[in-house]
């Protein structure tokens, strides 16, 4: 379990550094750290919280999130993590597809504010005793916990409920925590909605206890290790390959600041002495991009992953060669997996480690298979299909969602292709959803962004299909040009002519200064659908 795994930590390491929040000015070890769990855990106890109660969280990434992640699990709670970028609507519809009964909220993160928000939707709490909360629109919700110092009406605040902790229900937390399941529920994580609304699936302790442990393992992550973790802790990139694997190797977690901003993880990269770095390819781009990039000492940097969508050959060779990340990973994985079925180990061969998601993971079995459902042969391309202890319990409260993502011999259908070479390793096509169908050819578009990639005045490259009354589908790329250049169409088709297939290459071209992007860092390809067909007319 993941108290279970915590507890470990702090018998083997005690006294080594266990946790930085470099903007707050935060460090703890091993055994701060774990006194500060117990104490919310006591804290979160004498709100009158129990086993199996759901507790959403909605904050970027600040310590009291990492404190909650683990006071959660450590008396049995469900932590629902929300996206920090939700508003409104979408907070509504999260609290009350999984029915929390508490909420932990920071104050505002960006331009947002997170109380006015709440405040809006719930004018209940300005009558309510704290803890005894009933709201119209979210009748299940009693508990409201935010993240400043202040009294606010109808909320605890964070020390309040740390104060509350000291000692009343201290007792009672190794006799609750002896009752955890590795099978029960501990998290409930959406995913990201590139494709749609998002799913919540329920992860057990089982699901993610071994993935953060496996991952860990694939980078030779210990105690001597400092991974900087700049990805939103909501999402399991940061709280499972992130925390997870730290608290299962005994390496120091370093969290640059709320959000991801590149110049502050270049910094918390060279002042913390981080040997390791997980993002998504655009933060990497977004590194090696930054101005001052020649200016930073980043020669500690060993290890880490990158992940979470394509991850483009040639930006991994950058990150190896300019990172000093010589021993960087590539992962592949969706919430649903808790989430890393494949992942590069730093044992592989270099052409491995650039271009492919690596070998499944130990424990872990995946077939690629048709559209009829047979398995195809080694080569081929098809739909890739995971099962084993990763595999999530189900979408919470959705017995139909589940039923079509998970078949009757247990087998996750994650619409994304690839395919298996001959040593086992395997390359991401791209999604089901994405492929485009161009006059009755298969086009699959990270390969058409690879190849704009090379494009010297290409920075980076989205490509997916409008429909085409003529063809079915035409190609449409969106591109950000390198810093002072242009792109125009003429230039990225005469890029293309007679170097990959005429239907290939891409009918329309559009620059931009940016994608839209989920906070997980996923192009949003169908907002970019949308706004290219309404151009088209
Ligand atoms: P939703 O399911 O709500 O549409 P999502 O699938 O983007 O959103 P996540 O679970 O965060 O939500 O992301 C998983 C997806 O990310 C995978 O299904 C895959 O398409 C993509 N992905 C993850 N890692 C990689 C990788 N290394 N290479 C290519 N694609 C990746
Ligand atoms: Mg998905």
């Amino acid at each position: 379990t993941v108290p279970g795994l915590l507890a470990r930590a702090v018998r083997k390491w005690p006294d080594r550094p266990a946790a930085v929040f470099a903007a707050e000015g935060v460090r703890w070890t091993w055994s701060e750290f774990a006194a500060r769990v117990d104490r919310c855990a006591a804290g979160l106890l004498s709100l009158g919280l129990y086993r199996g109660d759901r507790v959403g969280i909605w904050s970027p990434n600040r310590s009291e999130w990492l404190l909650a992640q683990f006071a959660t699990a450590r008396i049995g709670l469900i932590l629902v993590n929300i996206n920090p970028a939700y508003r409104r609507a979408e907070l509504e519809y999260a609290l009350n597809k999984v029915g929390c009964a508490a909420l932990i909220t920071a104050e505002r993160f960006k331009s947002s504010d997170y109380l006015g928000m709440l405040n809006d939707l719930v004018p209940e709490l300005a009558g309510a005793a704290p803890g005894r909360l009933r709201a119209e629109r979210l009748p299940k919700l009693r508990t409201v916990i935010h993240l400043g110092a202040e009294k606010r009406p109808g909320m605890f605040a964070w020390a309040e409920v740390m104060a509350r902790g000291r000692t009343a229900y201290r007792s009672r937390l190794d006799g609750l925590c002896g009752r955890l399941k590795a099978e029960d529920p501990i998290n409930i994580q959406f995913t990201s909605g590139t494709t749609g609304a998002p799913k919540g699936a329920t992860l057990t302790h089982r699901n993610i206890v071994n993935n953060g442990c496996f991952v860990g393992r694939a980078m030779n992550l210990s105690e001597q290790d400092r991974l900087c973790i700049p990805v939103p802790l909501y999402h399991c990139f940061g709280m499972v390959l992130g925390n997870l694997a730290c608290v299962a190797h005994g390496a120091c977690m370093v969290f640059p600041g709320e959000g991801f901003e590149a110049g502050q993880t270049l910094k918390a990269l060279e002042r913390e002495r981080c040997t390791a770095v997980h993002g998504v390819p655009t933060m990497f781009l977004a590194m090696v991009e930054h101005p001052d990039f020649g200016r930073f000492d980043l020669t500690s940097l060993r290890t880490g992953i990158m992940s979470g969508a394509p991850c483009p050959a040639s930006l991994m060779k950058r990150v190896m060669r300019d990172m000093h990340a010589g021993e960087i990973t590539i992962a592949y994985g969706m919430t649903e997996t808790s989430p890393v079925s494949f992942q590069t180990a730093i044992t592989d061969p270099l052409h491995r480690r650039v271009s492919t998601v690596g070998r499944v993971q130990p424990h872990a079995e995946v077939k690629i298979v048709d559209e009829a459902g047979e398995t195809v042969p080694v080569g081929q391309e098809g739909e890739i299909c995971t099962r084993g202890y990763l595999v999530m319990q189900g979408y919470w409260d959705d017995p139909e969602r589940t039923a079509e993502a998970i078949d009757a011999d247990g087998w996750m259908h994650t619409g994304d292709l690839g395919r298996f070479d001959d040593e086992g390793f395997c390359n991401i096509i791209g999604r089901v959803k994405d492929m485009v169908i161009r006059g009755g050819e298969n086009i699959y578009p990270a390969e058409i962004e690879e190849f704009l990639r090379g494009h010297p005045d290409v920075a980076d490259a989205q490509v997916f299909g409008v429909p085409d009354e003529r063809f079915g589908e035409e190609l449409c790329a969106w591109i950000v040009p390198r810093a002072g250049a242009k792109v125009t169409v003429e230039s990225v088709r005469a890029f293309c002519e007679g170097q990959i297939a005429h239907y290939k290459i891409p009918r329309y071209v559009k620059s931009v200064t940016e994608f839209p992007m989920t906070v997980t860092g996923k192009a949003r390809k169908i907002e970019m659908r949308q706004a290219m067909m309404a151009e088209l007319g």
